[in-house]
C-alpha cells in the first residue's frame, strides 16, 4: 500500500467502501477493533462516517493504558512517595486517576516521577541514580512487554541492583477470550491488532473461529488497511463463514517474532492479571519469572497501598467491552475530558473516550 499512489488509494477506498455497503446491506453489524491504534486511526480518517450506518465500530480492550485497574495505579502512587523511588513511566500514565490521587499530582507535590519513552531509557536513569530504586511500570500488550523484558536482562547482566520493574503487561488473546466467554459483548467480528500480532503470530486467534465461529482480521493502521479489513471481515460475514485472515501482511508474518517471544517466556511467565472492567483474567497478565525476581518491584520493596475505589458513574469497564459508546455515558464532554479525566478512556491517546472527545465532532452533542 505504501507504493500506491493518491489516486490509486482514493479508487482502492471508494471500492471497498462501495462494496462494504452491499455486503452489509439488509443487516446490523458490530465490529471491534481490538487496538487503541485503530481506534484512533478510524476516528482521525473519517472512517466511522465513511461507513453505513448499519456497521456499528466499537472498541474492544486494546489500550494498555485504558486497561490498566486503579489497584495498580495505586501501587505506583503509593510507591512514587517514597523518599528513596524514583518512578519511570511512559507520559499517558502520569494522569490517569487512581483511587486518591494521580501521578501527576504526585510529581507536583515533589515525588520523583520522569517520563521515559522504553524500559531501556529507564534502565539509564538506574545506572545514574544508584542511591535510588528506579521503579518501571511497565503497562502495554506484547508489543511491548518484550523491551521491558530486554531492559531485566541488560540489568541482569550489567549488575543493576537498583533497577525494578512493576509489571503490568497483559496478552491480548486471553482478553478477547474473556469478552466472548462472558457472553454479553455479543460482536459479529474482530479487527485484531497489527503491532501484537507482528510478535505472537496468528495461532493465538485461531480459537476465535474455531471455538466461537467469529471472523478475524489482523489488520494495518493506514485508513485503506482499516477499510479493506473491514470489507474482509464483510465477505466472511456474507459467506456464514469464519477465517482468521492476515491484511497486514507485509508486516506480521504467519509465526510472528519468534526472537521477541523467545526473550517474552525467558523472562515472564504467564499469569492471571486484572484488567478493568474485565476483572481477573486467567494466564491474560505476564509475570517475572523466579530466575529474575531480584527485578520484580513488588517483591523487592515493601509497600502499603490505600483501598481501592473506582470513581463513581464512569463507564470505562463497559467502553473497554464494547457494550457501551463513549457518549452515552453521562460524564463525556461534561465532567469527564481530556483536560479534566475522569476515567482512564479519557486520558490516553489511545483511548476511545479521547478518540471520540477529539475526533468525533458530528456524531455526539456535549
Ligand atoms: S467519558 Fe470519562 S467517565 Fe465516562 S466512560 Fe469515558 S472516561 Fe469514563
Amino acid at each position: 500500500m505504501l507504493s500506491m499512489t493518491n489516486e490509486e488509494v482514493k479508487k482502492a477506498a471508494a471500492f471497498f467502501t462501495r462494496e462494504i455497503e452491499k455486503l452489509a446491506s439488509g443487516r446490523s453489524l458490530r465490529l471491534m477493533e481490538v487496538c487503541g491504534t485503530h481506534t484512533v486511526s478510524i476516528f482521525k480518517s473519517g472512517i466511522r462516517q465513511l461507513l453505513p450506518e448499519n456497521v456499528e465500530l466499537v472498541s474492544g480492550p486494546g489500550c494498555p493504558v485504558c486497561v490498566t485497574p486503579n489497584e495498580y495505579l495505586d501501587t505506583a502512587i503509593a510507591y512514587s512517595r517514597k523518599s528513596d523511588v524514583m518512578i519511570t513511566t511512559f507520559g499517558d500514565m502520569l494522569k490517569v486517576p487512581g483511587s486518591s490521587s494521580t501521578l501527576a499530582k504526585e510529581k507536583a507535590q515533589g515525588s520523583d516521577i520522569r517520563i521515559v519513552y522504553s524500559s531501556l531509557e529507564a534502565l539509564e536513569f538506574a545506572a545514574k541514580n544508584p542511591d535510588k530504586k528506579v521503579i518501571f511500570l511497565a503497562v502495554g500488550f506484547e508489543t511491548t512487554a518484550p523491551t521491558a523484558a530486554a531492559a531485566i536482562l541488560m540489568a541482569d547482566e550489567t549488575h543493576l541492583t537498583n533497577f525494578y520493574v512493576l509489571s503490568a503487561h497483559k496478552l491480548v488473546p486471553p482478553a478477547l477470550r474473556a469478552l466472548l466467554a462472558s457472553g454479553k459483548s455479543h460482536v459479529d467480528g474482530f479487527l485484531l491488532p497489527g503491532h501484537v500480532s507482528a510478535i505472537i503470530g496468528l495461532q493465538p486467534y485461531d480459537f476465535l473461529s474455531k471455538e466461537y465461529h467469529i471472523p478475524g482480521v489482523v489488520a494495518g493502521f493506514e485508513p485503506l488497511d482499516i477499510l479493506q479489513a473491514v470489507y474482509m471481515l464483510l465477505l466472511q460475514i456474507h459467506d456464514q463463514t469464519a477465517r482468521l485472515e492476515n491484511q497486514y501482511s507485509r508486516i506480521v508474518p504467519k509465526e510472528g517474532n519468534p526472537s521477541a517471544c523467545r526473550i517474552l517466556s525467558q523472562v515472564y511467565q504467564q499469569s492471571d492479571a486484572v484488567w478493568r472492567g474485565l476483572g481477573k483474567i486467567p494466564n491474560s497478565g505476564m509475570s517475572i519469572r523466579e530466575k529474575y525476581q531480584a527485578f520484580d518491584a513488588l517483591l523487592n520493596i515493601p509497600i502499603i497501598v490505600e483501598e481501592t475505589k473506582e470513581a463513581s458513574q464512569c463507564q470505562c469497564g463497559k467502553v473497554l467491552r464494547g457494550l457501551l459508546q463513549p457518549s452515552n455515558c453521562l460524564l463525556f464532554g461534561k465532567a469527564c475530558r481530556p483536560e479534566h479525566p475522569i476515567g482512564s478512556c479519557m486520558v490516553s491517546v489511545e483511548g476511545t473516550c479521547a478518540a471520540w472527545y477529539k475526533y468525533g465532532a458530528g456524531r455526539w452533542q456535549v
